[in-house]
């Protein structure tokens, strides 16, 4: 059987075995009630990792952006956010479905949003118009690329939202891998924002959960938002114990992500036909195009497939690459071999 080298997404990794241990140890108890000591553990962990004062344990992504959209907006509120962005693109309507908000995109530059344009979106007062109620930021960017906002950046759109008392969320599912290529604290990114979520699971290993982050007052409310959208959990202690572990063990590992994504990169780059700029991809997300070749990026996939690689199409002629911690530096050099032979194979025709 050939090995697989799965490079769709770092949602594929799995959790460690110091992960599997504390989980089988874990003290648990009945969360709803508030009765699990190492949820509340990790959500103390988390809180204080994070930079805000209280943090709530969910159990996805999707769902911590969503009670985070419910607990700031009221019902028929706009929301701002970047065109490409998860919370929009990914997370199947919710904002209109959940929070019952109306989206309101602004194009971004690999996530940045001019202020101009966030104060231009932003609705003044009049009978017709609905209220604007928060702005969403990504870091790092998914569909970007997992582009980095810097802290000046996110600085910088928050305060065109917030100087008119409009909140702001940010939506860090991979907010360590920015901090990590930026070198600073991930709190430093977080300060400017009002809520903050991020993934447990994805390049830290947690098989499942996410955290949702932001004052005391805010995690009160959103705690009732998670009971309505049915993530109140029971002995969620078990999955906790491997978010303890993610965040105490897994963060500064994320730097081999990256190196191992710079090298494929820049390998990729030398594969006449790929068109890949290494320098524009600054943590474990690449995009590689194969409009040269005259292939689909669909059909790229399937040869790669054909041969264990694995890596998803994100547009007609462009597939994504993601590095995490269960591919080895090894499996790059077996994916770059594999991906030299296809391409040879379709230069010949
Ligand atoms: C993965 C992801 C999410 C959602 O996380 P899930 O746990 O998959 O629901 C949200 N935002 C971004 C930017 C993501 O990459």
């Amino acid at each position: 059987m050939t090995e697989v080298i799965d490079l769709r997404s770092d949602t594929v990794t799995k959790p460690t075995a110091e992960m599997r241990k504390a989980m089988a140890a874990a003290e648990v108890g009945d969360d709803v009630y508030g009765e699990d000591p190492t949820v509340r553990k990790l959500e103390q962990i988390a809180a204080e990792k994070i930079g805000k004062e209280a943090a709530l344990f969910v159990p996805s992504g999707t769902m911590g952006n969503q009670v985070a959209a419910m607990t700031h907006l009221q019902r028929g509120e706009e929301v701002i956010v970047e065109a490409e962005s998860h919370i929009f693109y990914y997370e199947v309507g919710g904002l209109a479905l959940l929070a019952g908000a109306q989206a309101r995109t602004i194009p971004g530059r690999k996530g940045f949003m001019e202020p101009e344009l966030i104060t231009a979106a932003i609705r003044p007062d009049d009978l017709h118009f609905p209220r604007t109620g928060l702005l969403c930021l990504e870091n790092t960017h998914n569909r970007a690329g997992g582009a980095v906002l810097t802290a000046e950046q996110t600085r910088l759109m928050a305060k065109a939202a917030q100087e008119q008392g409009i909140p702001v969320h940010l939506d860090g599912a991979r907010i360590f891998n920015a901090a990590i290529a930026l070198g600073t604290d991930v709190r430093v990114l977080t300060a400017p924002v009002d809520s903050v979520m991020f993934c447990l699971s994805k390049g830290l290993g947690a098989p499942v959960g996410s955290i949702l982050a932001g004052t005391n007052e805010f995690i009160r409310k959103a705690r009732k938002n998670r009971k309505v959208l049915g993530g109140g959990l029971r002995q969620a202690g078990i999955l906790a114990a491997a978010g303890i572990v993610a965040l105490e063990q897994m963060v500064d590992r994320l730097a081999e992500d990256h190196a191992h994504a710079r090298f494929l990169a820049e390998e990729l780059a030398n594969i006449p036909g790929l068109t890949i700029d290494p320098a524009a991809f600054p943590t474990n997300i690449l995009i590689c195009s194969v409009a040269k070749l005259g292939i689909s990026a669909a059909r790229f996939s399937a040869l790669l497939a054909q041969h264990g690689v694995l890596a998803n199409p994100v547009s007609a002629t462009e597939l994504r690459f993601v590095t995490h911690k269960d591919v080895t530096k090894a499996q790059i050099k077996t994916a770059i071999s594999i991906v030299n032979q296809i391409v040879k194979a379709i230069n010949q025709f």
